[in-house]
């Protein structure tokens, strides 16, 4: 998986003034399995992200990503390129876990699998919720999980069609530590089975020494 950007900018408008966020930053995400995106609230990390799964569009410079054969200039792709994509190689990690509220835990898990054939996914799905534990919380809606336990069914769903990249936002910031621990195993442990490749915005000291790169924002 290559992610390469160029001199992208991008600002916001703030009322008269215009605020920039990233000016001129240049990275290539080749060859990392996994980078950590750091730097104080406020210095860009989730706007990063946006980015880099095509949410948002920078005002100058380019972002390429480029997967087998497969090469995507974000900078340039249709609003429909863009979903294709993030359908198709792109996993979601989020702070508050972001299940769906009314969907057990076993039905978030599926829900990026929506298309292809059903009854095979549902027996991948319930593997892997038992792999992580949760088992015999299959039925259970979000409201009746732990933090942890909704991070853990929310990093299966990340993983569930397969990504060939992991994009995670503050992913233990509403944990405590034991269940940060948990769910940065589990990342590591899932995204290195799957070859994927991981990228997570966090101040979280932990993510920041078990990635292999750590790239600061000012
Ligand atoms: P971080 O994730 O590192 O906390 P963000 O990327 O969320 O940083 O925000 C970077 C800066 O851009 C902040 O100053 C924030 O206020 C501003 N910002 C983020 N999103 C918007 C938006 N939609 N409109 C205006 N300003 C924004
Ligand atoms: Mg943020």
């Amino acid at each position: 998986m290559a992610f390469v950007l160029k001199h992208v900018a991008k600002s916001y408008q703030d009322g008269e003034s215009q605020r920039w966020v990233l000016r001129d930053f240049s990275f290539d995400f080749t060859q990392y399995q996994s980078v950590c995106i750091a730097g104080p609230s406020g210095s860009g990390k989730s706007t990063l992200l946006s980015l880099l799964c095509g949410l948002l569009k920078p005002d100058a410079g380019s972002i390429h990503f480029n997967h087998s054969d497969h090469l995507l200039e974000l900078d340039q792709a249709s609003t429909k390129q863009l979903r294709e994509f993030r359908r198709d190689y792109v996993g979601f990690v989020y702070q508050f876990f972001n299940l769906i509220p009314t969907l057990t835990a076993l039905e978030n898990v599926l829900l990026p699998l929506q298309l292809a054939d059903k009854r095979e996914q549902q027996a991948r799905a319930t593997e892997r919720l038992h792999t992580l534990g949760l088992g015999d919380r299959l039925d259970a809606f979000p409201e009746e999980l732990s933090g942890g336990e909704q991070q853990r069914v929310a990093v299966a769903r990340a993983f569930a069609h397969a990504p060939s990249v992991i994009l995670a936002d503050e992913p233990t910031g509403n944990l405590d530590q034991q269940n940060a621990r948990e769910v940065i195993d589990l990342l590591w442990r899932e995204s290195n089975a799957v070859q994927a490749t991981l990228i997570v915005a966090s101040h979280d000291e932990q993510v920041q020494s078990r990635s292999e790169r750590v790239l600061r924002l000012a």
